[in-house]
């Protein structure tokens, strides 16, 4: 039967294939796509973790054999007798084989898929004492998940199957069929992991349109909705689906009529693609002669010959975190730090690269195992360069690298969540410290443009003294906005009241977009408004000329400058500012 679930509109686009759901575990899990020839392997791993349980049980069992009632009471045999079972049963070990055989999950991601699938069936059962079983299954797997962990897997690139036309999608059912992922919550770091993944869509059931997962979904150009609440609870293992990523919605079990509609619905928007990369060599230029830059955000080195590829003329925002992630605290050095920084300068091919120091803490952990629990607002907490200069040493070797990258082309350091003064001086200082450094070991830097990200309001209402110290300033209206409106930024429940035209929020915008024409001072925009095109023309007419966004956003925002005139913009941008409904002003 065919139903829908509705979410929040991340990356745009329309992706039809089978449900993947990513079970959440309490056991950190890994996920990626194994080589062919790694299937026997991946399923003797799994084999023999159910093996090592067995054994433990059959210990377990024995010990107890040998006491009495008083200590072994007879309900703990009883429960070792139904692990022992679940052990046993065939459906556990079958659906885990087809998972590694049929879809080249690693062994890991195979059981706790097919350990979902079976607790849904658990879930079903009419019988209490049956349905409660569910639990018992969960501590096996997890049992077996454990022993596994100490069982190395080689983690190798993942396969990239053809993209499958409509009529494939109806008529076969092969493993390269596509697939679309969907989880209960995705990190940033989990994100990163399947960016260069064969999945075609993303849906989570929480996160905010400007969380830093949906940055993420946004920057792979797949289509994406977050906030779904419920869609991996009432989604089953491989059903299809269709992700809707404009309009925010899923579409579960499509019949025909509706397959075919997205079907054509997909084909418009590959030829509206097509359309638009004729656009990419088209120098950007409003009507009336303004020449506007278009840069882009990335997340790794990878993404530079992509974001030239689109048409930038160079990296507006380098979110440099995503290198720490995933490491298990283990913290790239100078030196593999530097060699990142190169590679994005290099892949830039001589157009400038804004490098933005590690932004860590809220929603981007650097871990999925240290999210952080113990602070109650992780968002106004140790975040950014309130975590840089808490750890000097970590921030020394990270400014390093940047300044020795900047031997090897144009880059401008970037500088998140600053908002005293104190914390700017103490940042020059750092800096100014690692350059010394620099020379006395004798090793090459470059010179450097110093940029503040203007994310704080506290930043936007002082920014003479940021000003003073700094080259260029970045608007990160994310954060701008979560500060501003007091929004967490990743929390879907109060997603309505994240409202980029709030009068508040374009007030500190246009102002430190004023105040540094006025200065004679580079500013641009890096947060999620750049790349919204229906806020271009409002951007353009507050007298912004530096728009940075995922490289995938560019040549749409492109085509709205190339049809605006700035000078007529300007008086209906200052109207807007005045506007206590500038949505409705905007729509009218
Ligand atoms: C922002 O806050 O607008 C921004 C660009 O930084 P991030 O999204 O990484 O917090
Ligand atoms: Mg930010």
């Amino acid at each position: 039967m065919t139903f829908s679930v509705h979410g929040l509109p991340v990356a745009r686009g329309i992706a039809i294939g089978r449900a993947v759901l990513m079970a959440s575990s309490r056991v950190d899990v890994a996920h990626y796509f194994i080589e062919p020839g790694q299937v026997e392997a991946e399923i003797t791993r799994v084999r023999m973790g159910r093996n090592a349980v067995v054994e433990e049980i059959h210990r377990l069992q024995h010990t107890i054999s040998l006491m009495g009632p008083k200590e072994a009471p007879h309900e703990l045999a009883a429960l070792l007798d139904v692990h022992l079972m679940l052990l046993q049963d065939e459906e556990l070990i079958i659906g885990v084989k087809h998972w590694i055989t049929e879809r080249l999950y690693n062994a890991e991601w195979a059981l706790t898929t097919q350990l979902e699938a079976l607790s849904r069936q658990f879930d079903d059962m009419e019988d209490d004492y049956l349905r409660e079983r569910k639990a018992d299954l969960e501590q096996v797997a997890e049992r077996i998940l454990r022993y596994m962990k100490g069982v190395a897997s080689p983690v190798s690139a993942p396969p990239t199957p053809r993209r499958k036309t409509q009529q494939d999608l109806l008529l076969d059912d092969t493993m390269d069929v596509p697939l679309v992922l969907i989880a209960h919550d995705l990190s940033p770091a989990d994100m990163l992991q399947f960016k260069q993944s064969i999945f075609a869509g993303f849906v989570t059931d929480v996160g905010g349109r400007t969380s830093h997962t949906a940055i993420v979904a946004r920057s792979m150009d797949i289509p994406a909705v977050v906030g779904a609440r419920s869609a991996s609870q009432v989604v089953r293992q491989d059903d299809w689906v269709i992700i809707d990523g404009d309009a925010g919605v899923m579409i579960v079990d499509p019949s025909p009529i509706i397959l075919a509609e997205y079907g054509f619905k997909q084909r418009q928007a590959e030829l509206e693609r097509g359309r638009l990369s004729r656009l990419r060599h088209t120098p950007a230029v409003t009507l009336d002669g303004q020449k506007i830059e278009l840069l882009a955000n990335i997340e790794m080195p990878a993404d530079a010959p992509g974001a030239v590829l689109a048409g930038a003329v160079g990296v507006g925002l380098f979110r440099s975190e995503f290198l720490f992630m995933g490491r298990k605290g283990d913290l790239p050095g100078e030196d593999e730090q530097f060699e990142a920084y190169k590679r994005a300068v290099e892949g830039m091919q001589g157009l400038p690269v804004t490098i933005r120091t590690i932004d860590v803490g809220a929603d981007k952990q650097l871990d999925d195992t240290v999210r952080d629990k113990a602070h109650l607002n992780p968002a106004l907490g140790l975040r950014a360069i309130r975590w840089s200069l808490a750890d000097p040493a970590m921030f020394l070797t990270q400014l390093r690298a940047i300044l020795r990258a900047a031997a090897h082309g144009q880059v401008n350091l970037l500088i998140p969540m600053l908002a005293h003064a104190s914390e700017i001086r103490q940042t020059m200082s750092l800096i100014d410290f690692a350059r010394a450094e620099l020379d006395n070991r004798g090793v090459p830097y470059g010179p450097v443009k110093l940029g503040a990200m203007i994310e704080i309001p506290a930043a936007a209402l002082t920014l003479k003294i940021f000003l003073k110290y700094f080259d260029f300033l970045s608007i990160g209206t994310n954060d701008l906005i979560q500060y501003t409106l007091a929004i967490d930024r990743a929390d879907e429940s109060v997603a309505h009241l994240y409202d980029p035209l709030h009068p508040a929020v374009l007030r500190l915008v246009a102002e430190t977009i004023r105040e540094c024409i006025a200065q004679g001072k580079g500013v641009s925009v890096c947060g999620e408004m750049a790349g919204d095109t229906t806020l271009t023309r409002l951007l353009l007419g507050l007298g912004l000329r530096s728009f940075s966004m995922h490289p995938a956003q560019i040549l749409a925002v492109k085509q709205e400058v190339l049809r605006a005139d700035t000078a007529r913009l300007a008086p209906w941008a200052q109207q807007m500012l005045e506007a206590e409904d500038p949505a409705q002003m905007l729509a009218g």
